[in-house]
């Protein structure tokens, strides 16, 4: 493909194991690798003395206790989540046992959606509901951190980064991420929301990504940008696709990712159909009936 993403996919680490990653910043990581977690879900500890855990991860026993293990003579006096997906805020319910702390998010799974009307999927965390509701803007100050909250919907309606301001470090969960391009799923997964989303990180100054899944992003803007230009160009490969008469979204999928294993093409599909679903509402793309995964499309214009 023309479009050239800088991924970052080099990792040391070791299950369970808490490690020091950045100033103010320590990392464990679930053993719950898969092809959408990469080694698994990174958790962050942010501070120390009364610190901050971004994320507690999926409901998995050992990953709470290692979390636990880690804060071992310290207090964790925030839990964080950027979104609720399996993968993420399940944990907070565990581990809610060995500590007071309240949990901060945007809201419950597709609470971006609910304000507009719009049902949300299955597959989200439907269990999670935040003890505080944070807004884009909003500071939450620890001991010796300080974070500002960051709303960066589209790869779910409620997805939220997180900056640690001591040190202008971006918590960006599943928003922007080093090893893999983000699994945009409609309808809680928003394209255009997502873009914006996007759009948005260019005009802040944060100096390094930390996402859940995989490295640390240095070079931040520069990866947001090739981000920006492989939506467009993953575009670009559906308009040409309908151009030939390839009118379903099942038919694109394979000629567009070629060099992705057919076990993740539905995926791809909902990815998919989330660029389709931004292209109709411009009037680029056009269906008879309801936009939808198994619809038929024609070039709008
Ligand atoms: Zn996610």
């Amino acid at each position: 493909m023309a479009v050239k993403i800088p991924y970052r996919r080099d990792l040391e680490f070791e299950y369970g194991e808490v490690a020091a990653v950045g100033p103010g910043i320590r990392r464990v990581i679930a053993n719950n690798p898969s092809p959408f977690t990469f080694h698994g879900t990174g958790t962050y500890i942010l501070g120390s003395g009364n610190v901050a855990v971004i994320d507690p991860g999926p409901a998995d026993d050992e990953h709470i206790e290692a979390i636990v293990q880690a804060t071992a003579g310290e207090t964790i006096s925030h839990v964080l989540v950027t979104h609720t997906h399996m993968d993420h805020s399940p944990g907070c319910a565990l581990l809610k046992k060995h500590c007071a702390a309240p949990t901060y998010a945007f809201g419950p799974h597709g609470a971006g959606k609910i304000e507009e009307g719009v049902p949300v999927e299955e597959g989200g965390d439907m269990a999670f509901v935040p003890d505080e509701l944070i807004r884009h803007g909003d500071v939450i100050e620890g001991g010796d951190w300080s974070v500002e909250c960051v709303y960066t919907p589209g790869h779910t309606s409620n997805h939220m980064c997180f900056q640690l301001r001591e040190h202008k470090a971006l918590f960006t969960g599943d928003h922007v991420m080093g090893w893999s391009t983000s699994i945009i799923s409609p309808p809680d997964g928003d394209m255009m929301a997502y873009l914006v989303s996007l759009e948005l990180l260019l005009a802040r100054d944060d100096a390094v990504y930390w996402p859940t899944h995989g490295p640390s992003i240095v070079d931040p803007k520069a990866h947001v940008r090739s981000f920006i230009d492989h939506r467009k160009e993953r575009e670009d490969q559906i308009l040409a696709c309908v151009g030939k008469g390839i009118a379903a979204i099942v038919e694109m999928v394979p000629l567009m990712y070629k060099d992705t294993p057919e076990f993740m093409y539905p995926a791809a599909a909902r990815s998919v159909f989330a660029a389709v679903e931004y292209l109709v509402k411009r009037g680029e793309l056009k269906c008879e009936g309801p936009v939808a995964l198994d619809a038929d499309y024609a070039l709008g214009r």
